[in-house]
């Protein structure tokens, strides 16, 4: 004869295994859907470096340049930054107006609304 004791552990441990069971699942759903992101970034960024390549081919062609010129270009604007580390990224700035933190893709302070002073957010800061 089995106890009431005996059942509740069991029965507890049966609750504890399903738990463990839908947050595995739950864990397995998210890493799918961070390896899908992460895919398709690869997919987006190949295809950035093939519009590159592109508009090079282009310059090279219609300009005369060399890749050794490209990687002069790329060196300098590398170090524009403070940093050379295959990198062009600036500090965040702050708001004039409520001293928060822009966002990077913003023309528009997220906290307060003012606009970012001119010059300060260029196209390529939306990338
Ligand atoms: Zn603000």
């Amino acid at each position: 004869m089995t106890s009431w004791y005996a059942m509740a552990a069991n029965a507890e441990r049966t609750g504890a295994t399903l738990a463990a069971g839908r947050l595995a699942a739950e864990a397995s759903a998210r890493s799918r859907n961070v390896e899908e992101q992460l895919r398709s970034y690869e997919r987006r960024i190949e295809f950035l470096s093939l519009i590159c390549r592109a508009m090079w081919s282009f310059i090279e062609a219609e300009k005369g340049m060399t890749l050794a010129d490209l990687q002069h270009r790329i060196d300098d604007l590398d170090q524009l930054d403070g940093k050379t580390d295959n990198r062009l990224r600036y500090e965040p700035t702050k708001c004039q107006q409520c001293g928060n933190t822009y966002h990077r893709k913003h023309y528009h302070c997220l906290y307060c609304g003012a606009l970012r002073p001119e010059g300060d957010l260029t196209p390529f800061d939306r990338v």
